[in-house]
């Protein structure tokens, strides 16, 4: 090893998970700390964000940054993390694709204060009083950040150079992230720009399941609580939406492991456009494929109805990055 390398961790519009991740290494954090000084984790230790304007231009030599863009100090820290580092890798889903708070998308930022500080069954809020980004008090001004009218992900505001997807991501690719980190301080070598740091194909290649998958049409759709899972048999061979075939693999199929199915969490695989459109197109033949007499009786949409939440449900993780988001407008 020449020198140590210089990391930044930031998280941004973030539920604290992906941080979780990187400490869930436990002694393998060490790895890390043998190649690099942390010189910037707020969550985790006593950085302030004014310590990053105090760094010279690229001299932080990797960030990772997790977590969604809705605010304008999203923005912002995206932007200062983007000038003071070398490389910019995009950390967990929210980052990569907008993840879960992106499925905030489906409404804007109206719909967002109307349902968190008006519309649910525990607010009261006579007076419609709604966050500003000013408020005056008796001690002075009270400044807020910014909220934008849609999430967006970090590559949708700054360049970014490497993607490592999951919700979190996980042990196996943390560390794979990691490997190439210690390549980048020990001989300066990096993978090529845009590189997704997963598999390339869909998790159906690595499941476990997929020697029970057949081609038959899908007549029932039911929820994992409504029957009893078989641990053996590929989920939609028994009637329960699972996005393996629409989503990257190298996650290690741990949700299929504990008889969950997969929801998407690593994004949609090589040479997929759009994770959700690629779903939606698939369940709508998956249940017409040769059931003509279905049309006829008008039944054709049956099984498609009983999909709880279709939208949320495809687009678990990827709204922002979608094709249906494009008509929203970007940052604003
Ligand atoms: S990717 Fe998942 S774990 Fe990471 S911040 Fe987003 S919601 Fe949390
Ligand atoms: S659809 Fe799901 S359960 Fe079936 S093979 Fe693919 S990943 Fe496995």
């Amino acid at each position: 090893m020449k020198n140590k390398i210089k990391i930044a961790i930031n998280w941004a519009g973030a539920c604290g998970g992906c941080d979780v991740a990187i400490l869930d290494l436990e002694e393998k954090v060490f790895d890390i700390t043998s190649i690099a000084d942390i010189v910037y984790w707020p969550v985790a230790m006593d950085f302030k964000r004014k310590d990053l304007f105090d760094y010279d231009d690229k001299s932080i030599d990797i960030t990772l940054f997790n977590g969604m863009i809705r605010t304008s100090e999203h923005k912002e820290d995206a932007q200062l993390l983007r000038k003071k580092s070398k490389v910019m890798i995009a950390f967990g889903s929210c980052a990569c694709f907008g993840g879960i708070p992106g499925m905030a998308n489906f409404t804007d930022k109206k719909g967002v204060f109307d349902c968190s500080y008006k519309d649910t069954a525990s607010s009261f809020n006579p007076d419609n009083i709604f966050p500003e980004i000013n408020v005056k008090k008796k001690s002075g001004t009270l400044t807020l950040p910014s909220f934008q009218n849609h999430v967006n992900t970090l590559d949708q505001v700054v360049d970014v150079d490497y993607f490592v997807p999951g919700c979190p991501p996980t042990y196996d690719i943390i560390l794979k992230a990691v490997t190439i980190i210690a390549g980048y301080a020990d001989n300066g070598d990096l993978p090529k720009k845009g590189t997704i740091i997963a598999g390339k194909n869909a998790l159906c290649s690595e499941c476990r399941r997929n020697n029970s998958m057949t081609s038959k049409v899908i007549e029932k759709i039911v929820r994992p609580h409504e029957k009893m899972i078989d641990p053996d048999i590929c989920f939609l061979e028994q009637g329960i939406i699972c996005m393996g075939p629409f989503t990257r693999s190298g996650c290690g199929s741990t949700c299929i492991d504990a008889n969950m199915p997969c929801r998407g969490c690593f994004g949609p695989a090589e040479n997929q456009y759009d994770q959700g459109t690629e779903a939606m197109s698939t369940f709508g033949s998956a249940v017409t494929t040769g059931q003509d007499d279905y049309i006829v009786r008008g039944e054709m949409l049956r099984p498609v109805n009983s999909i709880k939440d279709p939208l949320g449900t495809f687009y678990r993780f990827s709204l922002p990055n979608a094709i249906i988001n494009k008509n929203m407008k970007d940052g604003k």
